[in-house]
This record gives C-alpha cells, structure tokens and sequence, in this order.
C-alpha cells in the first residue's frame, strides 16, 4: 500500500492524547480540505508502495503498543482490512484516523471519526466533489454502530461549533464522545483558538482537545 510516512510520536490529539504511537500514514484522499494540514497525503499524494511486512517490521524497531492509522483517508486504502487485521494479531491497540466517508471492515479499537464541516470546503476544482463527499451519513452511522468511536470536529470559527452540535445530535452522539478542536497549524493561531473553544467546551459539556504534537514539535512531518 502507499505510505506517506511512518514514524513514532505521541498521540498528539483526542482521547489518547499523550499515549506513545507509531503511526502509519496512507496517502490518498477522497476530500481536499482547504486547511488539510497532511496536504503530502491528500492534494499531492507522496509516498512508496510498501508490503505489510515492511511496515510491521518498521513498526517493531519501537516499544509502541498503539498503532495509529491515518492519512489522507486511510478507509480508502487498498489492503487497509489486511494492514489492521496484521496489527491486531501482533497485540496492537489499533485506533483510525478517519473523516468518515468511506466504510471498510476493520479491525479497531478506537474509530477516531472526524466529520469535515463547511469550513473545511476549498475553493476550485474540488469544491463540489469535496461539498459533496464530505459527509456520508448512512457511513458515520455505520462506524458509529460498529466501532467504539470519538467524534472530533475541527473548529476555526464559534459558528462552526453549531454545525457539529447539531451534526452530533442528529447522529445522536453522546457529548462525552464528542471532541472539539481548534484549527490551525500555528501554534499562535491555535492557542487563540483555544481559549474561546475551551470556554464553549465547558458550557456544552463537550470534550476539548489540544494539538499537543504542534505544542512540542511544531508544524513538521514525522511527528
Ligand atoms: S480528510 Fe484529512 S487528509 Fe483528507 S484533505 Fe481533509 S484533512 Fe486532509
């Protein structure tokens, strides 16, 4: 399968944050977010084609006990099933990255689902597939059903937390899985952000997560 990188980092977001992961990264992406922060694994997809084998044998040179899926949209990848089946069977806890518009038997423990919202459309070419793909109701619902899940929102504005409250009710998530997070790929920008969506976490009962990874590494690959 094509992998963009592999490496071995923290959890940097979401109700693992903080657990030490490697992380797989699939390149290849059905939407194109105007802030997709992993633009190398979605609007020019990077990467080589590496055996399961070799990403297993990657994977074993350190002492991680989470594997971390993600992308570009790892549930669009070719052999995706096969990869979270190989992780289950050494011991892995296996959590995926998903935007959750496409639906693959996996193995997982952890369905870390991440609803694009409108503020996520770019301009251009890609606006209408991107419009129209970016939320699969009948799929969330299915990950929702199948997997144990966090739904994560990406937040760059107070109004776009409207948006995912009344996405989560309708899908009838309980606040405690529902995580909001601010955009942004500066950590100016982010701590900015921060400060107001922790203020509507509180009083909405929702769960606020950091961007540890930015906090310690800053906006870089690998990490
Ligand atoms: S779904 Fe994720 S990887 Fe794909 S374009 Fe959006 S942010 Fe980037």
């Amino acid at each position: 399968m094509k992998i963009a990188e592999l490496f071995y980092s923290l959890q940097g977001e979401g109700l693992l944050l903080g657990v030490p992961s490697f992380f797989i990264r699939t390149s290849g992406c059905n939407l194109r977010c105007s802030w997709c922060d992993t633009p190398y694994a979605s609007w020019n997809p990077e990467g080589e084609e590496m055996t399961l084998d070799a990403i297993l044998a990657e994977m074993k040179r350190y002492p991680a006990r989470h594997a971390v899926v993600t992308g570009g949209e790892p549930m669009i990848a070719p052999q995706i099933a096969e990869l979270t089946n190989r992780l289950r069977d050494v011991g892995m806890h296996i959590t995926i990255e998903t935007a959750g518009t496409a639906f693959k038997p996996v193995a997982c423990d952890l369905m870390s689902i991440s609803p694009k919202l409108s503020n996520s459309t770019p301009e251009g070419t890609f606006a209408a597939q991107h419009e129209r793909l970016r939320i699969q109701r009948d799929v969330l619902e299915q990950l929702m059903a199948q997997y144990n899940y966090q739904l994560k929102f990406v937040i760059a504005q107070a109004g776009d937390v409207d948006e995912a409250r009344a996405l989560a009710r309708d899908l009838q998530a309980p606040s405690e899985r529902v995580i909001l997070m601010p955009e942004g790929t500066d950590p100016m920008v982010v701590r900015e952000r921060s400060s107001w969506l922790a203020e509507i976490c509180k009083a909405e009962n929702f769960r606020f997560s950091p961007r540890l990874h930015l906090d310690l590494y800053g906006n870089r690959r690998g990490a």
